[in-house]
């Protein structure tokens, strides 16, 4: 690299380190978990996306493995080519069973599903309005397209209806919101949502990410939450590698859209189809959100037992009904050395800092999962209690 380039990003790097808000990964040596070994020590999970506890399930390692000796482990190809296999078809078919939907398209990741699907089906002089916190993917897809992007306040469908009366009536309207917001944990209120959508002539987009296997009485995500049919929720975006705790994602709408974004999705066109038995591992997980729905049941008494716990302790909880549960610390310094401190005793929980989340809104995104124990859960607001008794009489180090 040149020597002026070099510097560049050596002063952008230094800066971000000034701010508080330089990442760094740590290296997990075990198989997800509620336990997991992080950087040569064991410490209790809550920060992972896995809500049930699918990721180290037998079940989905068995229905891979079977898959790889039968179809071997790449691809070979993307879905147009060659690369589209009977493991992948009737994945499409569970997933639209399960959403209940006409049809479901497969992509090799969420953020490529959010990118393609808007930018297939919106172009320039056409409109997107999107939640101000909207996943990073659904913004980067509204960008990508070329319509008039429009961000309304969290949540407010108020806020939306004055944007969406004032678009004039040339042009597609797409309304874009997350189903359960990443960060926060909060659920969209996707009946008034409809409604509006309705009324104004805009179609409405949800990314499920968080909301699938999770919501609704069979796992079905905030469709079946909500009861929202096709008509209503025309476009659903659904993550397999959160709740479902494999990986990859998919479209579900009707016939029109799904081929649609066949023809004209660059994200789904150009790349190269997941690994057969990764979609085998998916199936198995669909599985088990039917043979194993006591998981959902004690997802849910561990987020009432830590709302419960954090409350009487005073913790600054979010309005979350979720496994995402924040708690809202401010100052990103102050996030990270909290972080620190339960790492030390033993708990691992992200800071979430900026970007990610805006200015003076940094936080401990705890997460809760099935696999968790009613011990470890005690043992998490135990240790929340000392550290934040730490915090209020000055024993904790931060710039
Ligand atoms: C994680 C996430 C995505 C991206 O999904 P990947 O499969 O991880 O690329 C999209 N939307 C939301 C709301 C997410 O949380």
């Amino acid at each position: 690299m040149v020597a002026s380039f070099e510097r560049a990003l050596a002063a952008g790097l230094q800066q971000r380190a000034e701010q508080q808000l330089y990442r760094r990964r740590l290296t997990v040596t075990s198989a997800p978990g509620a336990e997991v070994d992080v950087d040569g020590r064991r410490c209790i999970n809550f920060c992972s996306n896995d809500y049930l506890g699918h990721a180290s399930h037998p079940k989905l390692a068995e229905a891979a493995t079977l898959a790889a000796k039968r179809f071997g482990v790449g691809s070979g190809a993307s879905h147009l080519v060659c690369g589209h296999s009977s493991e992948h078809h009737a994945l499409e078919e569970e997933l639209a069973a399960l959403t209940g939907r006409p049809r479901a398209l497969l992509f090799s990741t969420g953020y490529m599903a959010n990118l393609g699907a808007i930018s297939a089906l919106l172009t320039k002089g056409d409109f997107v309005f999107e939640d101000k916190l909207n996943h990073a993917s659904l913004i980067d897809g509204g960008l990508l397209s070329g319509a008039r992007f429009q961000r309304f306040l969290h949540n407010d469908v108020a806020a939306l209806e004055r944007r969406l009366a004032r678009s004039d009536d040339e042009g597609r309207k797409l309304v874009a919101v997350d189903g359960v917001f990443s960060m926060d944990g909060d659920i969209a209120p996707l009946t008034e949502l409809t409604e509006l959508c309705a009324r104004h002539d805009a179609c409405l987009m949800v990314d499920d990410a968080h909301g699938l296997g999770v919501l609704g009485e069979r796992g079905g995500g905030c469709a079946e939450h909500f009861e929202l049919n096709t008509a209503q929720l025309p476009i659903l975006m659904g993550g397999l590698g959160k709740g479902l705790g494999s990986s990859g994602a998919f479209i579900a709408g009707s016939e029109a859209l799904i081929e649609t974004l066949v023809q004209f999705a660059r994200s789904y066109i150009y790349t190269t189809a997941m690994p057969p038995m990764v979609a085998a591992a998916s199936r198995a997980s669909i599985a088990l959100l039917a043979s194993e729905a006591w998981r959902r049941q004690h997802l849910n008494s561990m987020i009432e037992r830590f709302r419960h716990g954090a409350e009487q302790l005073g913790l600054p909880l979010m309005a979350s009904s979720t496994p995402i549960q924040p708690l809202l610390i401010g100052d990103a310094g102050r996030a990270m050395a909290y972080s620190g401190a339960l790492m030390e005793r033993g708990i691992w929980v992200g800071a979430i800092r900026p970007p990610t989340v805006a200015a003076g809104s940094a936080r401990l995104r705890i997460t809760l999962s099935a696999s968790h124990s009613t011990e470890q859960v005690d043992r998490l607001l135990s240790v929340l209690a000392d550290v934040s008794l730490l915090d209020r009489r000055g024993g904790l180090s931060y710039d």
